[in-house]
């Protein structure tokens, strides 16, 4: 319940932080000793990819390495689309971000002459990912953050309600509309702001194969999209090539430092299938690896991860997590390959900021997975998303504290939708599952189109919230697939599958823009019944 402290119309210049995961979390300390209200859907430490990172920050702090060097790798990865400035500037600003997490209390593992350690991750030209006891980062630096968080004074944080809905007037936002999570017959709250920042993550598990929690789908760039704000490259979804199946859902990952250290992808021959892929085998870029699985998946052969020779007894203590995720299957990783398959990961994609994380949406701003900077592209570099939660947070932070945010002018309209009837599972079930099957690994016109239709008809007579959320954002995914005819970085059109140099360019889209596409395919008769993907 929301009580006297929690009335954020009591606060009406507050600036809110939707997202409680490492942009919220450090945009909210950065703000300090400026009050803000933090929003998070989960308590502080569930519900956040963040927790969940294995390999830690990509930063070039190791003598030799450099920010050019960092930014050059991540261009090389984005397959054309990378905004250089971008990369560059997330680049150089690694060091003092580390440094500040450092502060905040992050215990990153150092070398024996007490320098900072660095591994190794796929497409890295050197040494520069920065972690914590092999792969812990995630929960060290959501430990050391909640603490610092929970111990300043100016940061009110609300557990347990997800904002649902962008409130705007006169072109410019307003408010948020919550609802208390679990609670279908829940009455919505509005809560007025003139200064709203979403950092509510991706949108992995709007997929039925995924290793994003729960929280985890596409409501933040959903309620952005349905206020007017600009998408960009929402096409763009990385495949983890790795995620564990031993039939949990989310998928554990085993981390891309574990291929790094020497591990091997084999099939259920023994063969090393990505050495014919490609020059780097199992360290190629992700998406390539990724359709490597997957294909040998497909083949009926299975895939798997072999660490027995290049960890082996070292498993445990190197790994930890993915350890013990193998052990509780069953699965022994220093003497048994670990069976793995593409998951959906990453969105490149998300809301367009600029350089300060500003949308096209005046009192909003976006940091995180969320948002989208054009640092990744069209395929993100291992361990560039946490540095851009990171310093994005920072820069959000800084923009705000040199804006004059006018207290609301105006009471925040009413609630947009007051049903919330509950979500029927098998509804969500078929969206994510459509996710999977038409949106993921592989492509085609037949199956995008498909899904745009279906997607299209959710989102448009659906009078479940949460529910038409997902729809929205699975509207803009599909849509955008469907119009980018090309392969690209971690999109695959098995019907377009080069790239076509005059497609060079970066999606911008809107919601208006996605219902239009739609509502051209719905005059158009399925080619065929499309049939599902496996995988
Ligand atoms: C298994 C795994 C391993 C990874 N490993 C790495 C790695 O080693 N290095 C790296 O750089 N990246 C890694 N990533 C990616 C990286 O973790 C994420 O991109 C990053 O943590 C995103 O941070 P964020 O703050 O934007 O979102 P999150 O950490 O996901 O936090 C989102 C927050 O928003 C809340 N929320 C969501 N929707 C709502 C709503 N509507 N209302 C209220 N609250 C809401 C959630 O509860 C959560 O608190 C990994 C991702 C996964 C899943």
């Amino acid at each position: 319940m929301l009580n006297q402290d929690h009335d954020l119309t009591r606060h009406a210049d507050n600036v809110v932080i939707v997202g409680g995961g490492l942009a919220g979390l450090f945009c909210a300390l950065k703000l300090a000793p400026r009050p803000v209200t933090v929003i998070s859907a989960a308590p502080l430490g569930q519900g956040a990819s963040t927790a969940w990172a294995q390999g830690g920050i990509a930063a070039a702090v190791a003598e030799g390495d450099s920010a050019e060097a960092h930014a050059a790798d991540t261009v090389a990865v984005g397959a054309g689309l990378v905004d250089e400035a971008v990369a560059l500037g997330l680049a150089r600003e690694a060091g003092a971000r580390i440094r500040d997490l450092l502060h905040y209390g992050v215990p990153f593992d150092r070398d024996l002459e007490g320098k900072l350690a660095v591994a190794r991750e796929a497409a890295h030209s050197a040494r520069r990912i920065v972690h914590v006891r092999g792969d812990m980062a995630g929960k060290a630096i959501m430990s050391a953050l909640i603490e610092a968080v929970r111990s300043t004074p100016s940061i009110r944080v609300l557990e347990g309600y997800v904002a649902e809905a962008l409130l705007t007037w006169d072109g410019a936002v307003a408010g948020l509309q919550l609802r208390q999570v679990g609670d279908a017959a829940a009455k919505p709250v509005t809560v007025a702001s003139r200064a709203v920042v979403l950092a509510t993550g991706g949108i992995g598990h709007l997929y039925a194969v995924t290793t994003n929690p729960p929280e985890a789908s596409g409501l933040g760039l959903a309620i952005a999209a349905r206020a007017g704000a600009v998408i960009a490259d929402p096409e763009f979804v990385q495949f983890h090539p790795t995620a564990i199946m031993v039939g949990r859902d989310p998928a554990p990952l085993a981390t891309e430092a574990l291929r790094g250290e020497g591990a091997t992808l084999i099939n259920d021959k023994g063969e090393r299938f990505m050495l014919a892929r490609h020059k780097l085998a199992e360290l190629a870029p992700r998406d390539i690896v990724a359709r490597g699985v997957f294909a040998e998946i497909a083949a009926g052969h299975g895939a798997f991860l072999d660490a027995r020779e290049a960890l082996g007894a070292h498993f445990a203590e190197k790994f930890p997590t993915v350890h013990a995720n193998c052990m509780v299957a069953g699965i022994d990783p220093a003497k048994q390959p670990i069976p793995v398959a593409p998951a959906a990961h990453y969105h490149m994609g998300g809301i367009a900021v600029d350089h300060h994380g500003r949308t096209s949406l005046k009192g909003l701003w976006a940091g995180g997975e969320v948002s989208s900077t054009g640092a990744h592209g069209a395929n993100r570099l291992a361990s560039n998303s946490l540095l851009e939660a990171v310093v994005y947070a920072a820069r959000i932070a800084e923009d705000i504290n040199g804006s004059t945010i006018a207290a609301s002018a105006h009471p925040p309209a009413a609630p947009i939708i007051s049903r919330n009837c509950a979500m029927p599972p098998i509804t969500e079930r078929n969206l994510r599952a459509m996710m999977t099957t038409h949106i993921g690994v592989i492509r085609d016109d037949d199956r995008l189109a498909e899904a745009v239709r279906s997607f299209a008809a959710i989102e448009r007579d659906t009078g479940n919230i949460a529910l038409r959320n997902m729809a929205t954002t699975a509207l803009l995914v599909a849509t955008s697939a469907w119009t980018r005819c090309e392969s690209r970085g971690a999109h695959y059109r098995a019907d377009y599958p080069t790239e076509r140099p005059a497609l060079a360019h970066r999606t911008m889209t809107t919601l208006v823009a996605a219902r239009d596409i739609a509502a051209s395919l719905s005059e158009r008769a399925p080619a065929r019944t499309a049939q599902p993907m496996i995988v």
